[in-house]
């Protein structure tokens, strides 16, 4: 098979610069493509803090204001790990410190239609015949509406063929009107129903979902659900319309950092076939949460963002039956603030029991997926998720709603799934308070019978939830892109 070359364009790259998930992908997905041997480039705004990790960074090319709106820049060469990069420089856009998209007030930048629309139009030449640099890309693949102006570019001028990926659709970046469509060069034609105009407004992501050649999001279910209203706010027409053209790939999780067998955060490592090493890594978080060191009731984890996107109202409307079970609760998590109070306020109420800590602790987190035995993550939706792969991975069964990633990770414990191997966690009926208090009975009952629970930390253990299975399918998604570009 021909070698791609793949420009993968986005606003944020872990550890450098992240506020969500697209950071994380944009860490992993194209290291795991380089490794799968595809000559891939990461196009990223020269923020301070990409300065500051690449000081030895080379000149590769000027490039000279590509459109009335848009600066002249420069494009800058790094690497990291073999990964090749290019930093979009351009001080008056990019050299400001803190968040990406916000001032330090916490509003949009002023200028973010400019600051975006220049990555856009930037990956897009890259992926052009008038490319300023010894390479052009056959793919351009965009991430959410920072870089989802770049297939629009390359519909209308011509080029590679293009990819978008929605990692989170609820940002959309709409600005201004129809004078932006000279100001970034664009033919007056594009200011259409079905190309760039979206009810008066320039919308980047919608224009993306329009024009690039192919669509992903981060999950098969996601993929469907965001086709309906309910979960892809007004897009969800242009969605259903697009659907012969959008596919949900499943992120992967990093198996080197999520690893029980080699956490450095863990006091006793383990795996598959030695999780009674598990036990003691539970009584040593008990200890650490100051909770009794029982081990003859299950231990509920929760590592988590307090939103309620994320389900734990449930939770907190139920949770005093937990002692009662009988069972025992950790909660890691920090945000919305009247349910980080009544967690405090349970916690206190339950000592020895119910033990909660607010903020945010990479290592204690490591410790929880380790020492509890079943994870709670009833969220109203969810594009992919983390936390609940990283749980199967570490033998502590999810308990979820079926929705989005949680959907397509979690395959709740029954009579067939047992017989085939797949039982891995256990699935709400319901968004209610009730149904997640059924699912905990069901995991307590469970996780009295030790063989039926080994059985199912294992088919939890033994998925591949690495990197390279996503590369491969987003190769086809490439393949399929260049095909429909023709
Ligand atoms: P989301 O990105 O919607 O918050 P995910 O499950 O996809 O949810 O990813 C959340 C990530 O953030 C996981 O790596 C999780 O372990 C981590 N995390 C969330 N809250 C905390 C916290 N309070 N302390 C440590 N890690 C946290």
């Amino acid at each position: 098979m021909k070698t791609l070359s793949i420009l993968f364009a986005t606003s944020e790259m872990a550890p450098w610069v992240k506020t969500g998930g697209l950071g994380d992908v944009a860490a992993a997905l194209p290291m795991a493509l380089h490794k799968a041997k595809q000559d891939v480039r990461v196009l990223i705004p020269a923020y301070p803090a990409i300065k500051e990790a690449f000081p030895e960074a080379t000149l590769l090319a000027e490039i000279h204001s590509l459109a009335p709106s848009l600066p002249a820049a420069r494009l800058l060469a790094a690497e990291s790990d073999g990964l090749q990069l290019l930093l979009l420089d351009c001080p008056g856009l990019y050299d400001r410190p803190g968040n990406p998209y916000l001032d330090p007030l916490g509003h949009d930048w002023a200028d973010n239609h400019i600051r975006f629309g220049l990555l856009s139009r930037v990956a897009a030449l890259l992926g052009q015949e008038q490319s300023p640099i010894a390479w052009r890309a056959d793919v351009v693949h965009a991430n959410d509406w920072q870089t989802a102006m770049a297939p629009a570019f390359l519909h209308y001028g011509g080029g590679a063929a293009s990819v978008l990926t929605v990692h989170n659709i609820a940002f959309q970046g709409c600005f201004g009107g129809e004078a932006l469509v000279a100001g970034f060069g664009l033919p007056n034609f594009s200011w259409r129903f079905d190309g760039i105009e979206y009810h008066g407004q320039l919308s980047f992501l919608k224009a993306g979902l329009q024009l690039a050649n192919q669509l992903s999001t981060v999950s098969p279910t996601y993929a469907r659900e965001i086709q309906d209203e309910h979960f892809g706010y007004a897009l969800a027409p242009l969605l259903r319309h697009r659907r012969d053209h959008l596919r949900g790939i499943l992120n992967g999780v990093d198996t080197a950092i999520w690893n029980p067998a080699n956490d450095p955060a863990l006091p006793h490592p383990y795996a598959a076939n030695r999780l009674a090493t598990k036990r003691l890594n539970k009584a040593a978080l008990q200890r650490e949460m100051g909770l009794a060191e029982a081990a003859d009731r299950p231990l509920f984890g929760v590592i988590s963002r307090l939103t309620s996107q994320k389900g734990h109202d449930l939770l907190l409307t139920i949770a005093d039956g937990i002692p009662h079970l009988p069972a025992q609760l950790v909660l890691l998590g920090s945000g919305d603030k009247l349910m980080e109070a009544g967690f405090a306020d349970l916690a206190k109420r339950y000592p020895g029991q119910i033990a909660v800590k607010l903020g945010f602790d990479d290592a204690l987190a490591h410790r929880i997926e380790a020492g509890a035995d079943a994870f709670l993550m009833p969220s109203r939706f969810e594009p992919c998720g983390l936390n609940q792969m990283y749980s199967l991975r570490y033998g502590t069964p999810p308990v979820v709603r079926a929705t989005g990633g949680l959907a397509d990770t979690v395959i709740d414990v029954n009579e067939d799934t047992l017989a085939d191997k797949t039982a891995n966690g256990f699935v709400l009926l319901d968004e209610t308070p009730h149904a997640l208090w059924l699912a905990m009975e069901r995991v307590s009952q469970a996780w009295q019978d030790k063989k039926l629970w080994q059985r199912i930390q294992q088919n939890g253990m033994r998925r591949d939830f690495s990197w390279a299975q996503a590369a491969h399918e987003y190769i086809a998604l490439y393949q399929d892109a260049i095909a429909s570009r023709h």
